[in-house]
């Protein structure tokens, strides 16, 4: 189409109704990628869908909830039905829901582990055995600074964001035949809705406050991954950390 290496690549992204999502959807577009859209709020993704398709590009949206493996299946099924195969999984929803262990919110750390670390595992599973048909394909996974520097009521979160790094790790060394890419991304503050995951009103608001104050724009981020993708197929970004300069 025009040169550029992401056009006409065919990249699924979960998450992909706000915040890091939408905006690497937004970017991929205008660079020409053709993509495949999941998240749970299916009326979000609808307009985002209608908004990239009115300006030409190629976007299909479904409603996916990342802890149920057969919806994940379903958005790398409706990647190979309608564009004939899958370059990119974009491993990127997830939530947040931070606070002291001291809260033992069970339910909370059960939620995180489930969307965080099993979703990302759903991809890896829905994924990998098509990119090894196709002999290539690149999982980008979103991971987070909260891994690098552990601090208080991160603790879970964290452990998440860490397993994933491990799993991808992994994954890389398990993928040195070249068939499979793996990159992590690893941003500090960034301004999303992520927020609204947290539970706690008090650390939900000083969050809300750190991202409105410093946070990057989600299309820092976005570019990140289109780095990661852009680059050509025997060059591997394993990770990628980015952080507002200003942040801790
Ligand atoms: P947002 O809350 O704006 O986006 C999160 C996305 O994940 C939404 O599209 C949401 O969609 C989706 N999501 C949540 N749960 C599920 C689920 N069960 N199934 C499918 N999709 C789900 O926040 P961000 O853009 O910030 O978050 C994107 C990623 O970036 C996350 O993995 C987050 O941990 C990571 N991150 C964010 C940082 C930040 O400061 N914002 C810093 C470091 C990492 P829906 O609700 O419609 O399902």
């Amino acid at each position: 189409m025009t040169g550029d290496p992401i056009a006409d690549t065919v990249v699924a992204v979960t998450g992909a109704s706000s915040g890091i999502g939408e905006a690497t959807a937004r970017l991929l577009a205008a660079r020409g990628a053709r993509l495949v859209l999941g998240a749970r709020r299916k009326d979000r993704l609808d307009r985002l869908a209608a908004e990239l398709v009115a300006a030409g590009s190629h976007a299909v949206a479904l409603s996916v909830d990342v802890t149920r493996r057969r919806d994940v299946e379903t958005l790398v099924e409706t990647a190979t039905n309608e564009f004939g195969g899958l370059d990119v999984l974009v491993n990127n929803a997830g939530i947040s829901k931070i606070g002291p262990l001291s809260d033992g919110d069970v339910d909370g750390w059960s939620a995180m582990i489930d969307v965080n670390l099993r979703g990302v595992l759903h991809g890896i599973a829905a994924a990998a055995p098509v990119f090894r048909r196709q002999g290539h394909g690149h999982f980008v996974t979103t991971v987070s600074t909260a891994g690098l520097k552990i601090v208080p009521d991160m603790g879970v979160y964290a452990a998440t964001k860490n397993a994933v790094r491990t799993v991808m790790e992994a994954l890389r060394q398990e993928s040195t035949d070249g068939v499979i890419r793996t990159t992590s991304i690893s941003p500090g503050f960034v301004r999303t809705e992520l927020d609204g995951s947290i539970d706690d009103p008090v650390l939900r608001a000083r969050i809300r406050s750190n991202m409105d104050e410093f946070g990057l724009p989600p299309e820092a981020v976005a570019r990140a991954v289109a780095f990661a993708i852009e680059q050509p197929p025997d060059v591997e970004i394993g990770e990628i950390v980015l952080r507002p300069t200003v942040q801790g």
